[in-house]
């Protein structure tokens, strides 16, 4: 009898040794039963026997987990801080009826390349890592399709990963305009059977390139040689349910592990990997476009100089994009008596107001209720909508543009795939003169004839009281300049109560990297890095009490670790539970990652460089 350790698959539990008759390798994936239910589990390491008794393995089945794939494994287990079989349920194993063949695409069109962009495939050659900081409309995805195809004609394999690909119809034409059925594209919203079939292909050698969002890392890709990460910046990299893992900083990993080079790009880079990663710069346009500036110092409104600048550019024919952060027609319902926002019953946080359904909706748990006529604190009737938002902006707009067609662009008008498509194309079609939108606006999409970019509501965004405010708010400022006037001149209309903070930035954001470094120093990532333990409970008492003896626990422990703070979250309840988390600071992560395995229980969630503080 042979004896194994293993991990069973999205199981909390830490290996187990079960018995087998057969030789078995590591990473071998079988079926066992566990109590008495079947479950899939990945061999690990053959055992000595035993003291105990063991079950025996049921059977082996036709998958496995490559050598490169249990080293990640293990690496986000223990990053990450969760079991092997939590972190195993990430990936796809490979299949044992598929031998790919080593085969090298020599037909492949040639691309053409600016002086620029050769200059920066000349220079990142021989790097293993780096950062390809160019602003928006420089040709950064030129550059990758010329680095895909020379991986291509060696034989190798790439992983292109894409914040919300779905998102972003124009990138998956240009992928498959070139790279044909050799390119796959895959993310959430794919058919079952669609995935099936391109994990056929994937591993018959038929595709060399996938194309998805952060999921599309964990696929079964043979001979890796080229892992693009693009919009580096984006926090969507960042998963928010256990693990919590982050798909930018796995992918250098794995770079590593795997020898395969590693491209993140971005217009915005964030602070980390402007800090930790050799970075080349693309500057300028690639179709030499200009921009002009407009500031107005003020609240979130369609005021008169917002019009005279939208007009204008109707009257030239072109479109007009406009960004607000916030859904529905306002973000709260505020009472102008007792100052309390109508909340939730069932998180802690403020209803928004949806005028087209006539209701009141929370944004976290979708709990949807009819808007009030008294405030339910003080029965006061003196009920007033605060800060306004996408449904709300394209209302009035309707108003004063009464001929003008205006699209809304968010989550609860693009609901499908189908809607998102055509949208984009009408509005490309110039069958939409505005599209007013949130963060959806910002993502990679190519508008042609718009000249006017308006950016609304930032202020709401910088004044979170997080340490990365201002990156996220610059950040998405420039994106969304960056859509206007792609070809030829644009301006962006910026209304904020911080003009000076963008005016100084907006056109230099290398010099806001570094003086934002210079205020991080210290104190903040990416000098330092943070743990945020999360305590969540239906029983605010049993929440609150974890969240003490933690602390408490933490104040005993040996490691370098500082306790920042502890408490209730800033929104305390979601959906029914209450919410209570720790944060500690360190300048070792290795620090932080035994504090958290010390403090791992049940309702506690561990979150290695937390980027949401909500
Ligand atoms: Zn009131
Ligand atoms: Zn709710």
């Amino acid at each position: 009898m042979l004896y194994y350790k293993l991990a069973i698959i999205g199981n909390a539990l830490s290996p187990l040794t079960y018995q087998s008759d057969d030789e078995l390798e590591r990473g071998d994936e079988v079926n066992i039963l566990l109590k008495s239910s079947q479950k899939k589990a990945v061999i690990l390491e053959k055992v000595e026997k035993p003291s105990f008794t063991c079950k025996s393995i049921l059977e082996k089945n036709p998958f496995f987990y490559s050598s490169f794939q249990l080293t990640l494994v293990q690496f986000i287990s223990s990053y990450y801080i969760c079991s092997l079989g939590e972190s195993l349920k990430l990936f796809t194993p490979f299949s044992n009826t598929n031998e790919q063949k080593l085969e090298q695409i020599q037909d492949l069109k040639p691309l053409n390349l600016s002086y620029e962009q050769t200059n920066i495939i000349n220079d990142i050659k021989d790097k293993s890592q780096v950062l390809i900081f160019g602003d928006t409309g420089s040709g950064k995805t030129q550059i990758y399709m010329y680095k895909m195809q020379e991986v291509l004609k060696s034989g190798g394999n790439v992983i292109f990963l894409m914040p919300e690909i779905s998102l972003t119809p124009q990138m998956q034409k240009r992928l498959y305009e070139y790279f044909g059925s050799l390119v796959a594209i895959w993310h959430s919203k794919i058919s079952k059977k669609k995935k099936q079939e391109i994990l056929q292909d994937l591993q018959s050698g038929k595709v060399k390139i996938i194309a998805g969002a952060r999921s599309a890392l964990f696929l079964p890709v043979q001979n890796l040689r080229l892992i693009i990460v693009d919009e580096e910046h984006d926090d969507s990299y960042k998963s928010s349910q256990n693990p919590r893992y982050n798909a930018k900083d796995t992918a250098l990993m794995y770079g590593k592990i795997t020898n395969a080079q590693v491209l993140l790009g971005s217009a915005t880079p964030s602070l980390n990997s402007f800090l930790k990663i050799p970075h080349v710069r693309l500057k300028g346009t690639f179709f030499q476009s200009k921009k002009t500036f407009i500031y107005e110092n003020s609240l979130p409104s369609i005021s008169e100089k917002l019009l005279f600048y939208m007009q204008k550019s109707l009257q030239k024919n072109s479109q007009v994009i406009v960004f607000v952060p916030t859904r529905a027609n306002f973000k709260y319902l505020t009472c102008k008596s007792c100052n309390e926002n109508i909340k939730c019953p069932y998180c802690e946080v403020g209803m928004s107001l949806h005028v087209k359904i006539n209701a009141l909706k929370c944004h976290y748990c979708n709990f949807t209720m009819q808007i009030p006529r008294n405030c339910p604190v003080c029965k006061d009737e003196m009920l007033e909508a605060n800060r306004i938002g996408t449904a709300q902006i394209a209302k009035e707009l309707r108003e004063i543009f009464a001929d003008k067609n205006i699209q809304i662009f968010d989550r609860d008008e693009i609901k499908s795939q189908r809607v998102l498509k055509s949208v984009l194309k009408d509005f490309n079609d110039k069958k939409i003169d505005i599209l007013v939108g949130t963060q959806m606006l910002s993502k990679g999409h190519d508008y042609h004839n718009v000249a006017l970019s308006v950016i609304l509501g930032l202020d709401s965004i910088l004044y979170q009281g997080d340490f990365r405010a201002r990156e996220k708010a610059l950040s998405l400022a420039v994106q969304v300049a960056g859509r206007a006037g792609r070809a030829g001149e644009g301006e962006v209309f910026i209304q904020s109560q911080n003009g000076d903070f963008f005016y100084s930035y907006m056109q230099d954001y290398e010099r806001f990297l570094k003086d934002e470094l210079t205020f991080r120093q210290e104190l903040y990532p990416p000098y330092k890095k943070l743990l945020r333990l999360q305590i969540s409970h239906v029983k605010e008492q049993i929440a609150s009490k974890i969240t003490n003896e933690l602390v408490s626990l933490i104040k005993t422990l040996p490691y370098n670790v500082e306790l920042v703070g502890y408490g209730a979250s800033n929104i305390s309840k979601i959906a029914s539970k209450f919410r209570y988390e720790i944060l500690l600071r360190s300048s070792s992560s290795k620090a932080l990652i035994q504090s958290a395995f010390t403090c791992k229980r049940a309702f506690v969630q561990a979150d290695m460089d937390p980027l949401s503080f909500s």
